[in-house]
């Protein structure tokens, strides 16, 4: 079963990508996912490989030495990526959004000194927002960078940063002036470049990597600031207090790459289901003859496949440069919750055996809950998706 890209049309470059990103996933990725998840080991061969095929790079202008495909090749990656092992995409997408963060509001110095080097994936990006204290409520963050001659100095700790261990640029939001009210207008984002790997870092500490439930492999880490000095120069876009708007719309293409990650998840629990299905036998027959089965396998298909559209609606409106909050927040809410209900579902069909950690499924239920969390909760898109419908369908008084 393809993932989405049946379902819109593509040019013969995109096609060629997403088949041969497919190809790679079934070979390399479904015969060692399970165990490395499992051992929670990070996939140093196929990341290697991910670099060769050029996939860091892959939105990245040509000028800089990437592929300058658009979001929709970026999503139908994603979900390919997804489909094989989740994780997968967690090493792709802070860097991605870094990337993007770049291209849309970075200096002309600033993509000329940091995009070519994340092209090639020689360094990769994190994205830092969360906090012990603050998540959803992204303004309420308490990390300070203030200014001091030619450098910000960076104080507080940071919650949540995936790839937080072996990045080399993460992308910090601070407060560069934690009094101005809005709370918003203090708020700025800055290139923080690190040694990659390294627990200590010029006042940077990178404390042990947090155990979660699932989205094993990649490390997702605390990240501890104290007196730690980034020059001027990275402050992104050279202007202050535009970080709260410069992040918000990273945002929606995370959302469109959390909507895409999920439509790879359900696809392959879905596979797993109906496959499974077929030659379970239960009362002299396989399980698929039984209706309550079928119907399982029914509202998981349909679910799917809504996914799937809503996912190309938003990734086609966001490539565009349109406005997509609302695409992005219903595409983002509506693909996890589905997701998880497929998931959910898949386990049911497998039965006892769904339980089994030799079942890939188990795997797939123990990464989907994850996909109702990231970039913003499902309470938060709904809260998004409200208000946009509201201000989009204004009665006048
Ligand atoms: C594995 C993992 C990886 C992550 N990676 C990153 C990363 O790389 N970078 C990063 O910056 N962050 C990352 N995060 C953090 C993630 O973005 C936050 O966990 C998420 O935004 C929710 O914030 P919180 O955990 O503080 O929950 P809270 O904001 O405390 O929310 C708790 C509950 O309250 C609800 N809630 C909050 N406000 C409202 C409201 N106004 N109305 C109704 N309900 C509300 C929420 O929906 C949720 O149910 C990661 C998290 C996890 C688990």
């Amino acid at each position: 079963m393809t993932v989405a890209g049946d379902l819109t049309e593509l040019t013969e470059d995109q096609r060629a990508i997403v088949d041969a990103v497919r190809e790679f996933v079934e070979q390399e990725v479904f015969p060692v996912a399970e165990d490395l998840e499992h051992r929670d080991e990070y996939p140093d061969k196929i990341v290697e490989q991910l670099k060769e095929m050029g996939l860091f790079g892959l939105t990245i202008p040509e000028e800089h030495g990437g592929a300058g495909m658009d979001l929709m090749t970026y999503a139908l990656v994603v979900t390919e990526l997804s489909r094989g092992w989740m994780s997968l995409s967690g090493i792709m997408n802070t860097h991605f959004m870094g990337a993007y963060l770049l291209k849309k509001h970075g200096t002309d110095e600033q993509k000329g000194r940091f995009l070519p080097k994340m092209a090639t994936g020689e360094v990769r990006a994190a994205l830092s927002m969360s906090e012990p204290g603050a998540g959803s409520d992204v303004q309420a963050i308490k990390c300070r960078a203030i200014r001091d001659g030619d450098d910000y100095v960076v104080d507080g700790t940071k919650m949540w940063v995936t790839n937080g261990l072996r990045s080399g640029l993460v992308f910090l939001l601070a407060k560069t002036d934690p009094e101005a009210s809005p709370p918003h207008k203090g708020i700025s984002l800055l290139v923080v470049e690190k040694e990659p790997g390294a627990e200590r870092f010029e006042g940077i500490t990178v404390p042990p990597n947090i155990p979660k439930m699932g989205y094993k492999g990649v490390e997702t880490t605390e990240l501890v600031f104290e007196q730690h000095r980034v020059r001027a120069a990275n402050l992104l876009g050279g202007e202050e207090g535009r970080g709260f708007h410069q992040v918000m719309d990273g945002i929606e293409v995370g959302r469109v790459n959390v909507a895409a990650r999920a439509v790879g998840l359900a696809t392959r629990a879905f596979e797993e289901a109906i496959a499974y299905s077929q030659q379970r036998e239960a009362f002299g027959k396989p399980i698929a003859r039984h209706q309550a089965i079928q119907f399982m396998l029914a509202d998981m298909g349909t679910k799917l496949e809504a996914a799937k559209l809503m996912l190309l609606h938003a990734a086609r409106k966001k490539s565009a440069g349109e406005r997509s909050d609302l695409e992005a927040g219903m595409a983002k809410l509506f693909c996890t919750e589905a997701c998880h209900q497929i998931v959910t579902d898949a386990l049911r069909v497998h039965g006892g055996y769904g339980y089994s950690a030799e079942y890939t499924i188990e795997r797939l239920y123990r990464d989907a809950p994850f996909l109702l969390i990231g970039e913003g909760t499902s309470e938060i898109q709904k809260m998004v998706v409200g208000r946009q419908l509201l201000e989009r369908h204004k009665v006048p008084k």
